[in-house]
């Protein structure tokens, strides 16, 4: 068996999401699984499309998710051509040039006014999907002194069948395809020639990618034909739609879409990458939480989904958590402390052991990164609002309790968790408190917050003399 070659072909004309990592995911997960190679080729025919820094963005990108392409322009290898088609444009004119010279392609030199024109006239006698009329291929008269397209003919009534690895057996019928174009007047290939070559000279063996490319196979197909070249297999992935049903896309609702935003609100790689991979495919078990490693030896082809998958960012977050969770309390510190907002809360008179401290009280429930900026007020500039204010109510007079609490607070030698602990519960035995009564009055006066982590620990790591003006401030 020839060794798998799978590639990830992106148009530089944006960037990372969710969709085309999708796509690179599931190529490499194919290849790997099978000891193949992964290639990174760049699809820039489309000059005016492109988009500065996308090609360098893309591959920081998908390095930085563990998606390794083995060949890429940077790493390329001999004997497979080259892996940015803008380097390629010769190329690609003598491969359509003989088709034109073995009669399998011919010279355009209608003008895009006369094949509107044209277009028009058809719809208006009621054809809804207007084709070339193939005015050049029957009138040949060459004269390379004028601008021509080079189309190709397609063949009459011909049945292309392809097997699909997620869809199976699947027919397009010729007739439904015009002439169409496969190097433009300006020399340059169109994509579905291109990719065909480009296909045939880096020997792919699987071309995975999106739904949206399947009305494009049949073309291909037509190509492989005429060079007499074998066809990949193919595999097109359902679409990802949001929870609207949509597409997916950056106007999607909550779901974040680029992988660069990811990274800025503190995701990890390993957790988009697990996550990634279970849309539209899925293991034969319910486990969730997979590493790459695992996936690569997991991956089965025959477990692509035939139903569209549903980005879920509720999934993405819990399945995030999960890493966050796994990590070691020094990886979770070190990564966690680059996501907090220093304009909103200055760290930079902290002692380090006292950062990790409190960072770690949020290990247990943090989604990324960036959410530990919800949680450090508390630690800093926070004041009673109405709403805890409201709560403290419905305890009734609480003011003998905030002042033994004061009292013995201020008392405490030393301020750590224990003492704290200890404290809490004494007052709870003296004045005949327990349970909400007694814990929900002292965690809003030492933290003017209802919520929070371990209590005790929280309130020795505001500190001594926060806590005392906290309770003064609502007593
Ligand atoms: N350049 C195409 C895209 O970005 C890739 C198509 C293919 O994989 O054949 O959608």
């Amino acid at each position: 068996m020839n060794k798998f070659r799978l590639r990830y072909a992106p148009s530089p004309t944006g960037f990372l999401h969710i969709g085309n990592t999708r796509t690179a995911l599931m190529n490499y997960l194919f290849a790997k699984h099978y000891n193949g190679d992964f290639i990174l080729r760049i699809e820039d025919t489309d000059v005016e499309r492109n988009v500065d820094g996308a090609i360098e963005s893309q591959f920081d990108n998908m390095e930085w998710l563990g998606i390794i392409p083995d060949e890429s322009f940077r790493t390329p290898k001999d004997g497979f051509g080259k892996y940015m088609q803008s380097e390629k444009f010769d190329v690609y004119k003598d491969y359509a040039l003989k088709l034109v010279e073995q009669g399998k392609a011919y010279k355009c030199y209608c003008t895009a006014e006369e094949l509107e024109k044209d277009r028009e006239e058809q719809i208006a006698k009621g054809i809804i999907a207007p084709q070339y009329n193939r005015k050049c291929l029957n009138n040949k008269v060459e004269d390379d002194s004028k601008p021509y397209n080079v189309r190709f003919i397609v063949p009459e009534n011909k049945i292309y069948k392809i097997n699909d690895v997620v869809r199976g057996e699947v027919e397009f019928n010729s007739k439904e395809i015009g002439d169409f174009v496969i190097l433009k007047s300006n020399g340059i290939a169109t994509y579905n020639f291109a990719v065909v070559i480009d296909d045939y000279d880096m020997k792919i063996t699987h071309v995975v990618r999106g739904e949206e490319h399947i009305s494009n196979t049949p073309r291909q197909c037509m190509i492989y034909e005429a060079f007499g070249w074998t066809e990949p297999t193919f595999c097109h992935l359902t679409l990802i739609v949001d929870e609207t049903k949509k597409k997916l896309s950056k106007r999607s609702g909550n779901a974040v879409f680029f992988i660069s935003q990811y990274r800025e609100q503190g995701y990890l790689p390993e957790a988009i990458f697990n996550y990634i991979s279970l849309l539209g495919w899925s293991p034969n078990n319910e486990q969730e939480i997979f590493s790459k490693e695992e996936l690569v030896k997991i991956f089965d082809e025959k477990r692509f989904s035939k139903s569209p998958s549903t980005f879920d960012m509720v999934k993405m977050k819990w399945i995030n958590s999960q890493w966050m969770k796994k990590m070691s309390e020094e990886d979770f510190t070190k990564f966690v402390i680059n996501f907090i907002d220093k304009t909103k809360f200055d760290i930079s008179s902290k002692d380090a052991e006292w950062i990790n401290s409190v960072l770690l009280l949020f290990k247990k429930e943090l989604e990324f990164g960036a959410q530990i900026n919800d949680h450090l007020d508390i630690f800093f500039d926070k004041e009673l609002d109405s709403k805890t204010k409201e709560v403290l109510n419905e305890f009734g007079d609480v003011s003998e309790l905030l002042s033994t609490l004061e009292n013995k607070l201020s008392e405490l030698k030393e301020f750590t968790e224990e003492n704290i602990k200890v404290l809490i519960k004494e007052i709870g035995v003296d004045l005949n408190k327990k349970g909400r009564e007694l814990f929900m009055p002292v965690r809003i006066s030492t933290t003017l917050s209802e919520h929070g982590p371990e209590l005790a620990k929280t309130i020795s790591l505001i500190g001594k003399e926060k806590v005392l003006k906290n309770i003064s401030s609502i007593k």
